[in-house]
């Protein structure tokens, strides 16, 4: 079998680079170190938030690697107390600042909030981009309904939708949308917070390819169409194996021996603020 070696995934004008490195938990030395170790591992998407309280670590990482800020695409999220058209650009320029940069390469509404008006939110997200501090705009943990609201009220294209996806979780009703709109879906918890390493089917398929069970769920995952994950570690050994996925693929039956993981009750981030799901 041909090996997939795509890198990005095209979504409405942006070029999102398939596999990125996830932050969430990790702070000040120890973050601005692992964004570092991911960028000289290949890493070129790293995904931040503001409600992480680590944009200004990321910054360091970023400002420490070397690597070119034009190579490297950064991913921040607007929190949920920051969604009114007053509040949502003041924030966005102290993620910025922090951050180090000018611009992000996309910006995210993290959460959907019932208490303030999607069209406001989206209103301001979209002017956000048309001032330049952000190349793209999209949402994380819409539903399929919410987010198809999001994109008839922004005037702007949406260019991912960042939800929870691993083999344990089925996420078919958000990746047909995502797909039907253009959109990526970009898959976080992708190795199920660590919990599905031990998983006796991805432990034999990965012994099958002389590969790990966290490479073979990140194999998984960036060989489906419109699909990028962000894994997170703070283990340089684990960064460095995390982006070693792109030497191998799955065949049609390991793929599908995956997706028979998936379980009603395989959801891992469920807020008391989370939104009724698909
Ligand atoms: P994850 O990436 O699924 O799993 C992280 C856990 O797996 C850590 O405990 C890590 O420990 C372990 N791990 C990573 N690679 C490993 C390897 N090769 N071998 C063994 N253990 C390994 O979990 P996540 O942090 O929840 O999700 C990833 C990113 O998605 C986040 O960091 C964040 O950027 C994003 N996210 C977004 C949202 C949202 O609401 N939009 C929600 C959750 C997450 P070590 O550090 O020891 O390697």
């Amino acid at each position: 079998m041909a090996i997939n070696q795509r890198s990005v995934v095209e979504a409405n004008g942006a070029a999102i680079p398939v596999l990125g490195f996830g932050t969430w938990q990790l702070e000040g030395d120890v973050c601005a170190e692992a964004v570092q170790t991911a960028l000289a591992c290949g890493y070129r998407h790293i995904d931040t938030a503001q409600v992480y309280d680590n944009e200004e670590a990321v910054g360091q990482g970023l400002a420490g690697s070397g690597v070119a800020r034009d190579e490297i695409f950064v991913t921040t999220k607007v929190w949920m107390d920051q969604m009114e058209e007053a509040r949502l650009q003041g924030s966005v320029e102290l993620s910025l600042k922090k951050l180090g940069l000018d611009h992000v390469d996309l910006l995210l509404i993290h959460w959907p909030n019932p208490d303030v008006p999607l069209k406001e939110t989206m209103a301001a997200l979209s002017e956000v981009k048309r001032f330049g501090m952000a190349r793209h705009i999209g949402v994380s943990n819409f539903p399929v309904a919410t987010m198809e609201e999001a994109i008839a009220l922004a005037s702007e294209p949406l260019v991912t939708n960042q939800v929870e996806y691993h083999p344990g979780l089925d996420q078919t009703p958000v990746l047909e949308a995502c797909r039907r709109n253009g959109m990526a879906l970009t898959a976080y918890s992708p190795l199920g917070r660590g919990d599905l390493l031990s998983d006796p089917v991805l432990v034999e398929i990965a012994e099958d390819h002389g590969k790990t069970a966290a490479q073979v769920m990140l194999r998984w995952l960036i060989q489906q169409e419109g699909v990028a994950a962000i894994p997170r570690s703070g283990n340089p050994a684990h960064i460095k194996s995390n982006f070693d996925v792109f030497d191998f693929s799955l065949g049609e039956e390991d793929m599908d021996r995956i997706f028979a993981l998936a379980e009603p009750g395989g959801r891992m981030v469920d807020p008391e603020w989370a939104p009724h799901w698909d």
